[in-house]
């Protein structure tokens, strides 16, 4: 197999996600034949660091030997069952750990097998537990402007991704959307805390105004990832916990994105001491290696479906590979991983590296911002830098940074006008100087010409 080889093939037969197919007439596919801690490697044996954790899933690397390892173990016995009248260890095994890590008051997993599929869980989990609970009025969501949560149509519905929502609107059901927190929109001088509850002010009163017919406020704690690495403060979530209470409504924290340890706590929540009615989590949750996901919740909730059969009052959902004991598995060596390694306290120095690294890019004549949460980094381009003035999409000046990293073995996968670093929990201090070094060779090509 040699690289030309295989992009012929691959071009002739398959359909990318999240591509325009005709891009690949100028920009080369990139096929890669091994994985080795934070570097990908192509069959002519030229290597690109993983800066963006493959979609944010790889967590201890590509190739990780502990979870290799407990994956062969796994496949002598067992390799998927049926989990619908059916169990088995892995499952059971780390049903018991997420409980013990989640914040408190999140006793019952349920499981699917990506991340949009655990948000329509969760979406219609809390639509179904107010009707068990005869409160038929509540119908509809509350989301924040510029969220994500995933592609299916649920999904997509509670999701403020402009394209997207003007695309497939016909077919979306119609979400109550209050305006984000997010804090590059503060004024000068103001800072991430007070921003926050500004903001919070017209959520507070869309729960006033429509708490009766409201399942459940979902969001992005702390960091809204694919709407271009946008951050708020731990207070936001505080307040949106004390309103959904008061209100009567469920809160859903989709941290797909953001848990295990990404936000530098295990879960974005802990930072603001709130436990979500659900939480999903998908991603990291294999450490990168299998698709799973999963919805927590209370036992409130679990107990409003608990009944006679007669009543028909049971959770209608599910899914063929729900639970599938390799995913289940891996997810258990992952979680190993973190205690071995002591992870989160670990990722504070390389946190610590990755500011410090690209700290000189605050005053680059086109960088509006330079944000951090944990180990996630961002770096927003501008066409003019007092006034955050946008760069015009189309001029697709992510994708030219995209294209110098790859030149420099870097895989930086910018998010339009946002360049961010969110590598695997395994990236060297040399790696992230690297990285830094490759954004500003990038970012000063894709803003020099105008
Ligand atoms: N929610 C969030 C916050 C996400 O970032 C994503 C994926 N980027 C999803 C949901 C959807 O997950 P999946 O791609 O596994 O369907």
């Amino acid at each position: 197999m040699n690289n030309d080889d295989i992009i012929r093939r691959d071009l002739a037969v398959l359909w990318h996600p999240c591509t325009q197919m005709k891009d690949h007439e100028t920009l080369p596919l990139i096929p890669i034949a091994r994985g080795e801690g934070a570097w990908l490697t192509d069959f002519k044996g030229r290597r690109y660091l993983d800066a963006i954790s493959s979609w944010w899933v790889n967590l201890f690397g590509h190739a990780n030997p502990h979870i290799n390892r407990r994956l062969r173990e796994q496949l002598d016995s067992l390799e998927h069952v049926i989990l619908a009248g059916f169990t088995h260890e892995p499952v059971v095994r780390l049903s018991e750990k997420l409980v013990e890590i989640t914040p408190p008051g999140l006793e019952r997993c349920f499981y699917a097998d990506n991340g949009s599929s655990a948000v329509e869980v969760a979406l219609k989990m809390s639509f179904h537990y107010w009707r068990n609970r005869g409160q038929r009025r509540k119908t509809r969501f509350i989301t924040l402007a510029s969220s994500y949560h995933g592609e299916t149509l649920g999904a997509l519905s509670v999701g403020d991704v402009p394209l997207y929502r003007e695309t497939y609107e016909p077919l979306l059901l119609r979400p109550l959307i209050a305006p984000s927190p997010d804090c590059f929109h503060r004024a000068a001088g103001e800072d991430w805390h007070d921003y926050s509850i500004r903001q919070f002010a017209a959520m507070e009163a869309l729960l006033e105004r429509h708490h009766q017919e409201t399942c459940a406020v979902i969001v992005e704690p702390l960091v809204q990832c694919a709407g271009g690495m946008r951050m708020h403060h731990p207070v936001y979530l505080e307040k949106l916990r004390a309103a959904c209470d008061r209100y009567g409504v469920h809160l859903i924290a989709d941290e797909i994105a953001v848990g295990f340890g990404r936000t530098g706590t295990m879960f974005a929540c802990e930072q603001a001491q709130i436990s979500p009615d659900f939480l999903c989590l998908s991603k990291g949750l294999t450490g990168g290696y299998l698709p799973l996901s999963v919805v927590l919740t209370t036992n409130e909730v679990y107990d409003a479906f608990y009944d006679d059969y007669g009543k028909l009052n049971a959770f209608l959902h599910s899914h063929s590979y729900t639970g599938n004991a390799l995913a289940c598995t891996a997810a258990l060596a992952t979680l190993e991983l973190f205690e071995q390694r002591d992870a989160i306290n670990a990722n504070r120095a390389l946190a610590g590296r990755m500011r410090a690294a690209t700290a000189h890019l605050a005053d680059h004549p086109h960088v509006a911002e330079v944000r951090q949460q944990g180990m996630i980094l961002a770096i927003e381009m501008a066409r003019d830098r007092s006034t955050r003035e946008p760069y015009d999409w189309r001029e697709r000046r992510g994708l030219r940074v995209y294209r110098h990293a790859l030149s420099r073995g870097a895989l930086l996968r910018p998010l339009g006008n946002v360049v961010y670093f969110m590598p695997p929990y395994v990236v060297t201090p040399e790696e992230i100087d690297f990285l830094a070094e490759v954004a500003t060779e990038g970012i000063d090509i894709a803003t020099g010409e105008s």
